[in-house]
């Protein structure tokens, strides 16, 4: 009788970095848009979150910033938040788009 020497197999948690969520942009069309959300602390003491928004599509560089929203939104909140906001012109956005300088061959 031989004694069974117990493996055990620890599990190991590793904290998996979330995936940022992909969204249609709302200026090319592409499915390329990306909503990194951050928490901070708004002046008075209380959690906000904050939205990066950008588009990955290198022509057409779509940038936009979302502030004091409230923590609970997820990508999706946000998402469709930025797709209002864009439409009534309530949020600034800008382009960063590659080889499109004026003048350059
Ligand atoms: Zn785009």
């Amino acid at each position: 009788m031989g004694r069974r020497s117990r493996k055990r197999y620890k599990k190991i948690v590793r904290p998996q970095k979330r995936l940022p969520k992909v969204f249609q942009c709302p200026v090319c069309g592409l499915p390329t848009l990306i909503i990194d959300l951050d928490t901070y602390m708004a002046p008075g003491g209380s959690e906000r979150k904050k939205a990066s928004i950008k588009c990955m599509n290198p022509k057409c560089g779509l940038r936009a910033e979302m502030t004091d929203l409230p923590t609970i939104y997820s990508e999706v909140d946000v998402y469709s938040k930025f797709l209002d906001a864009l439409d009534k012109g309530e949020v600034e956005v800008s382009f960063e788009r590659e080889g499109e300088e004026e003048g350059e061959a």
